[in-house]
């Protein structure tokens, strides 16, 4: 398995810190609004790596933060009139609702920063004594050029830094470039003990004390939205290594931007989407589908048509495997039944299509795990999956299948689920209860093909038999009526090139 490595700007091995066991920290949510879905694809992303994993065989531990001190949280708080704790438990909850709609699975340990300042100060107290951090006024500030390899994550020149015009000018900064660690609370500001002032901690040292916490360093994967490569992760790794002389993470994935028919998301422009806004009026598995479509490090474009589009690919998927289902549950004839008809070539070509079915699967499988296996490529995952369904669709264009057919589309259907399964996109009515076929078709077959048995699977094979033989002898009104019969009771007629079947409608 390859994975690109932001730090080392290629693609490298992955090699675990402990064999079969993986570490992943995510930065989570600031809870101080409803999540945008530029967040939710970063969060998808990571949860479908995550499960990818898991099926590749390790044990992975996932430890997402949320963020529930924040100047964002203190203004919502002040402009509502409401607590800051308020706010933040209010989006905390809304944040998991949403992340469950999308089917991102719950993280393993879900650390809130306010629950976790012990662990931050004392990191903050580790940095001071190594001379990497100072104390001014109740404020407490990381001496960035203490901290050598700073810039090394964002390949950012600390000179370039230095002269670059966003960095304000703080008299009690020792050098503009320092950043705060802890800030002394303002008047009715949430605010905590520590040795310095009431205060409350700086976001970044959130992440480096809690990583450390639940994981050690090094840990394996650091993951956030790119966004965040500069400058939270640059810092958390600067807290963490000028701490704790040892390397903080070792693989650091980052996930590409977001855009909204091809437009940057923004607020003010009115191009800006809510999770929860997209998720009331849609399938949350066709975004899910279609996110997936777009590798992870890539900008994702985002719109209402390729939405709809997804929403389609997701439907034929499932409408497909029901018809599979269905043919599955329902193989009209055996291959006894196939040579006592006189039909042997019939079980020659079912053979033969069945071991190409096999081989189709086997190689889907495979390309659909070295596609994972090279950075995590969802896009190729889902078009080997889109594929399979392609041949597994061809091998039921016979309504008439022997058992070996049989048990190959089986298999071409239990794979399909399952691989979508490791992408998280979960399918409607997927854990097959078999359809049963209605009486009535036997009804229907008495009436219209003089079918005497009991069997509604044998009564299709009679009514699909009898309106070829009307065409045979072009009477269109039999056939058609052959056919209308079918309908009202569900059902209608494919023909294909093979020949004709039968599938349930809708
Ligand atoms: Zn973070």
């Amino acid at each position: 398995m390859r994975l690109y490595n932001t730090l080392t700007r290629q693609k490298e091995e992955f090699v675990p810190r402990e064999p079969g066991k993986v570490a992943m920290y995510i930065c989570g949510p600031t809870v101080y609004n409803h999540i945008h879905i530029g967040n939710a694809r970063t969060f998808l992303s990571f949860d479908v790596i995550r499960r990818y994993l898991r099926w590749s065989g390790y044990e992975v531990t996932y430890v997402q933060n949320v963020t529930d001190v924040d100047d964002k949280i203190i203004n919502r708080a002040r402009e509502e009139n409401r607590t800051p704790a308020e706010v933040a438990a209010e989006y905390t909850e809304a944040f998991i609702t949403a992340m469950h709609a999308l089917g991102i699975e719950d993280p393993d340990i879900r650390p809130k920063a306010t629950a976790e300042i012990p662990a931050m100060i004392e990191m903050i107290e580790c940095l001071i004594e190594n001379g990497h951090a100072y104390a001014v006024e109740g404020d407490v500030y990381f001496a960035v050029r203490s901290f050598e390899e700073y810039g090394k994550l964002s390949g950012r020149d600390i000179e370039q830094m230095q002269s670059g015009a966003r960095v304000d000018i703080d008299p009690r900064k020792r050098d503009p470039l320092d950043f705060a660690l802890w800030k002394a609370a303002k008047p009715g500001e949430p605010s905590w003990d520590s040795p310095w002032s009431q205060g409350r901690p700086g976001w970044h040292i959130e992440c480096s004390a809690m990583s450390a916490k639940y994981l050690g360093n090094p840990f394996d994967i650091h993951a956030g939205g790119d966004d965040l490569v500069f400058p939270h992760h640059e810092n958390e790794i600067a807290q963490s290594e000028a701490c704790s002389h040892t390397t903080f993470a070792n693989y650091w994935l980052h996930g590409g931007m977001l855009t909204i028919d091809r437009e940057k998301m923004s607020k003010s422009e009115g191009n800006f989407l809510l999770l929860k806004d997209v998720l009331s009026h849609i399938r949350p598995q066709a975004l899910r589908l279609l996110m997936l479509q777009t590798h992870y490090r890539s900008p994702f474009d985002y719109s209402a048509e390729r939405l709809q589009e997804a929403t389609a690919a997701l439907e034929r998927v499932e409408g497909s495997l029901r018809n599979q289902e269905w043919a599955i549950a329902n193989a009209i004839v055996t291959a006894d039944e196939l040579l006592s008809n006189d039909q042997p070539n019939k079980v020659t070509d079912q053979n033969d299509m069945a071991r190409a079915l096999l081989d189709h699967i086997e190689k889907k499988h495979r390309q659909f795990k070295s596609s994972m296996d090279d950075d995590f490529n969802t896009a190729g995952a889902v078009a080997a999956i889109f594929e399979l369904v392609t041949a597994a669709n061809s091998s039921i264009t016979e309504t008439v299948q022997n058992s070996l057919l049989k048990d190959a589309a089986a298999i071409a259907r239990q794979t399909i689920i399952e691989l979508l399964g490791v992408l998280g996109v979960a399918l409607e009515g997927d854990e097959g209860h078999r359809e049963e076929l209605p009486t009535e078709l036997v009804d229907l077959a008495a009436e219209m093909a003089g079918y005497g048995g009991d069997k509604p699977a044998e009564a299709v094979g009679e009514l699909l038999a009898a309106r070829q033989k009307a065409r045979e002898r072009k009477d269109w009104a039999c056939a058609d009526a052959l056919r209308d019969g079918l309908a009202e009771l569900g059902f209608a007629i494919e023909d294909t090139a093979a020949g004709a079947r039968v599938v349930r409608k809708g």
